[in-house]
């Protein structure tokens, strides 16, 4: 039974290697970037300097505006 112990041995030693692999370096996109990303960046309004999400912004061109008066006033 030489050889069924060998296989149990290379099974157990890669599901450990598995395992070290799995805590040490985490697969796929799971790494250590901040949580929301790119979707916590604000930027200035032209007008009144102020700080809103890109998603809420008014844009003109390349600038950014907190709402329809500063965007007509400016
Ligand atoms: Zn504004």
């Amino acid at each position: 039974m030489v050889l069924l112990r060998f296989l149990l041995v290379v099974a157990a030693g890669y599901l450990i290697y598995r395992l070290v692999r799995h805590f040490v370096a985490p697969p796929g996109h799971d790494t250590l970037t901040p949580p929301g990303g790119s979707g916590s960046r604000l930027v200035r309004c032209e007008r009144c300097a102020t700080l809103i999400p890109p998603e809420n912004a008014l844009v003109r061109g390349d600038q950014f505006f907190c709402s329809e008066q500063c965007r007509t006033a400016s």
